[in-house]
């Protein structure tokens, strides 16, 4: 199950990387597109930064090239072989499916890639808000 304390959990909720206990992103909904990249400079549960150096997020541009390449063979997957389309018909479903989800897409690069880098941590997770 997707439970806090297991990367998955930081990876598919945008949670703090450390302790899970928090959004990084100012707005939950990716589809607010101005607010889509927008995110907290720390934790304020465990006061992380995500921003580790400058420019940090740069690098999940790879992360997002491998999820592209997942969701893009599960809309071919979907479209021909499951719902029986055509191959142009599933290259559209790929294209529509890829903007459709770009907002998505570039969220869980970015929470695969800080997860990289960082692991949960229960002490950190613990921690009362105020006593620190
Ligand atoms: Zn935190």
């Amino acid at each position: 199950m997707i439970r806090k304390g297991i990367k998955l959990y930081s990876i598919l909720f945008g949670a703090c990387p450390k302790c899970h206990q928090e959004s990084m992103y100012i707005n939950k909904n990716p589809y607010v597109l101005s607010d889509t990249l927008k995110m907290h400079d720390h934790c304020s549960h465990c006061k992380t930064k995500y921003q580790i150096e400058p420019s940090f997020f740069y690098g999940s541009m790879y992360v997002s090239y491998g999820v592209g390449i997942a969701f893009a063979v599960a809309a071919f997957i979907i479209a021909y072989e499951l719902l029986g389309l055509s191959l142009i018909a599933a290259f559209i479903a790929i294209v529509v499916t890829l903007i459709a989800l770009m907002p998505v897409i570039m969220r869980l690069s970015r929470n695969i890639w800080i997860n990289l880098f960082m692991s949960y941590d229960k002490e950190l997770a613990k921690k009362d808000n105020g006593n620190s």
